[in-house]
């Protein structure tokens, strides 16, 4: 039975089965999410026999890292871990002025079929458990230990759509909001949906002030569907009705965020129908110009035309940030370097 991924409530009942105090349960907790252990023997709080007795019950099992790439300013780690069964995911270390965050994978693959994504491109092989999502950061945070920082804020991210394991994510997220892990702030998480409206409802109930993305990438119903096939199950004006809500509710402002892809979704029409879009919400956008994917034949708008667009934006006093960029050249975009690997038959 692997123990990794477990609350300390869980492992403490399992323990009792075993007639093994509750104490023993905060103590190897705090091993195995703050120490790094990946095994009981060194756990040199417990007797010898108590550790053999674990072992003989329990496991430690963690994802491997088989890959990791820096950038070339060291401001971005990115890593492919492998579980159990050799599905792999990606995970990435960005160092900002204002703190470590960790962009977290949430499935193997992806079956949301967006047009400009990376991970999508060989379907959802399955859904993360909690362990394997938190255990994304947990590896970090201990790599960043051992320099004396920690981890600041966590960007749900990474390949997958969260919303459609909405369980997993959220067990993960609470998990790491323990103090016997890292004592996350749900003020530092940011989740980002392609706009599943119930799971954006059920979130917005959830009592956990995380903030909202949500992937917009295109201001009409048309033109959305053709890129986002999910647009078809959750047109636009559902999607902002819920994610209005859903700021209501928390008091957070919700971002969307805007890929600009060349003479697909750049123009000033595009820009003006996108702030009208927004108009009167409590609401920010966020630029992204595409990280170009080969198999997808999708480019980079202009430095000009990115330029434009935040500009008809603004005139229109919707507030648009351009995404500061990391590690363009460690395959940055959602999936790359997991493609990459598989396509190498690794
Ligand atoms: N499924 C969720 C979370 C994963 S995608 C979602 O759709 O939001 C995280 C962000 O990366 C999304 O905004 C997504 O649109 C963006 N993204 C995906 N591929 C990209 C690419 N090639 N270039 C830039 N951003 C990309």
């Amino acid at each position: 039975m692997n123990i990794f991924g477990w609350t300390k409530e869980r492992l403490a009942e399992a323990l009792k089965e075993h007639d093994i105090p509750r104490f023993r349960a905060d103590q190897i907790i705090r091993w195995m999410y703050q120490r790094g252990a990946v095994s009981f023997h060194a756990m040199d709080n417990l007797s010898k026999s108590l550790r053999a007795q674990l072992a003989e019950q329990f496991s430690i099992e963690r994802p491997k890292v088989v890959s990791r790439l820096h950038s070339a300013d060291g401001a971005t780690i990115k890593l492919l871990y492998e579980f159990a069964d050799g599905q792999t995911a990606e995970t990435v270390l960005m160092r900002h002025s204002y703190g470590n965050s960790v962009c977290v994978s949430t499935q193997a693959g992806c079956r949301m079929g967006c047009a400009f994504c990376a991970s999508t491109l060989h379907g959802l092989q399955r859904n993360l458990t909690a362990g394997e999502i938190a255990a994304q950061v947990i590896g970090i945070a201990d790599f960043l230990r051992q320099e004396g920082a920690r981890v600041d804020t966590i960007v749900v991210m990474g390949s997958g759509e969260p919303l459609e394991n909405y369980d997993n994510v959220i067990a993960a997220l609470r998990l790491l909001h323990e103090d016997y892990t890292i004592g996350l702030s749900y003020r530092s998480v940011t989740l980002s949906t392609s706009g599943i409206v119930p799971g954006i409802e059920r979130l917005a109930e959830e009592g956990i002030p995380i903030s909202l993305s949500i992937s917009l990438h295109a201001p009409t119903d048309a033109l959305r569907s053709e890129i986002m096939p999910v647009n078809r199950m959750y047109p636009l004006a559902d999607v902002l009705r819920a994610a209005c809500m859903y700021a209501e509710r928390t008091k957070r402002r919700v971002t969307y965020e805007y890929i600009l892809i060349r003479d697909l979704n750049d123009g000033v029409r595009e820009a003006e129908q996108l702030a009208k879009l927004l108009r009167g919400q409590l609401a920010s956008v966020n630029l992204i110009p595409i990280n170009p994917v080969a198999e997808r034949n999708l480019f980079r708008p202009d430095k000009a035309v990115i330029r434009r667009f935040q500009k008809t934006l603004e005139e229109r006093h919707i507030t648009a940030t351009l995404r500061r960029e990391m590690g363009t050249d460690i395959q940055a975009a959602c999936g790359q370097l997991r493609n990459r690997l598989m396509e190498a038959g690794l």
